[in-house]
């Protein structure tokens, strides 16, 4: 999953071949800054080395930084060191552990434990509110000229106006919600993660079993379509995209009815699907 937001890339998970897979996607943003590692199973994170090494092949000097559970670090360096790979710039690894894992300028991401046969964590980005619209008719009415005080007000800073004090909120709306982004990861559908995806414009959710293989997902601790579903349901999401699709499954109709039940806004993800999220008026 990559996730592109205005000057930034963020990776979630990075199976084999992603390193082609991007090359093929052409996002406009070419590498990513972070890199998000749900666990250590293979199918999450074969991909890595790859794309260390192409990194290094376009001469890249900002640090890369991967996140992940304990031992990711071991696994990468291991490797490096084993195929001589040196690379031109600063990998930082960040042991995840369930909360705030990145707080950057406008989002933030948090990962929560997710019940696996793993050590394994979901992920969740919000971006910070944004300021309410400025409404140019109300600065004008209070008598406030365009220019610098129209930006004093946008910012949330008062302006005094023929010596009266004009507050922001007068003249801006309320402050708007930022998007969101969930990402499971493999996963049993606990109530626990509902809650942590709770709202979440976008959630990619493992969707390895049609409703037939139930007690597999149990057993290999995975979710079922409509488990999958359910938990959308419940945590009240805007879309909700199915990943992980067991390859016996050639049926695709199968598994988005069986989804449909239970939650309507589902999708099948597919390699190279996009879905834009506006910004929330
Ligand atoms: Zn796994
Ligand atoms: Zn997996």
């Amino acid at each position: 999953m990559a996730v592109q937001r205005e000057g930034t890339l963020l990776l979630f998970d990075c199976g084999e071949g992603t390193q082609r897979q991007m090359v093929l996607a052409k996002p406009s943003i070419s590498n990513p800054s972070h890199v998000f590692i749900t666990h250590l199973h293979g199918d999450h994170l074969l991909g890595i080395l790859g794309l260390i090494q192409s990194m290094a092949l376009q001469n890249r000097t900002e640090p890369l930084h991967l996140y992940g559970p304990k031992g990711l670090d071991e696994i990468v360096e291991f490797n490096m060191a084993a195929l001589k790979v040196h690379i031109p710039y600063e990998i930082c690894f960040h042991r995840v552990r369930q909360g705030v894992v990145l707080q950057e300028r406008g989002f933030k991401v948090m990962a929560h434990n997710t019940k696996h046969t793993a050590d394994s964590y979901a992920y969740r980005l919000d971006e910070s509110p944004r300021p309410g619209r400025f409404d140019p008719k109300k600065a004008e009415a209070l008598g406030i000229p365009k220019g610098p005080l129209w930006g004093k007000l946008q910012k949330g800073r008062s302006v005094e106006i023929a010596g009266r004090k004009v507050r922001p909120s007068e003249v801006v709306g309320r402050r708007r919600r930022g998007r969101s982004f969930g990402y499971s990861g493999d996963a049993r559908p606990t109530a626990d993660l509902a809650r942590f995806f709770r709202g979440v414009d976008l959630l990619v959710f493992d969707g390895t079993y049609s409703e037939e293989y139930a007690d597999k997902a149990a057993e290999y601790m995975h979710s079922t379509v409509g488990e999958a579903a359910s938990l959308a349901a419940k945590a009240r999401v805007g879309k909700l995209v199915l990943t992980h699709v067991s390859a016996r499954i050639n049926d695709e109709s199968l598994l988005l009815s069986q989804a449909q039940k239970r939650f309507h806004r589902v999708e099948i993800g597919e390699d190279f699907s996009r879905y834009d999220l506006p910004l929330p008026e």
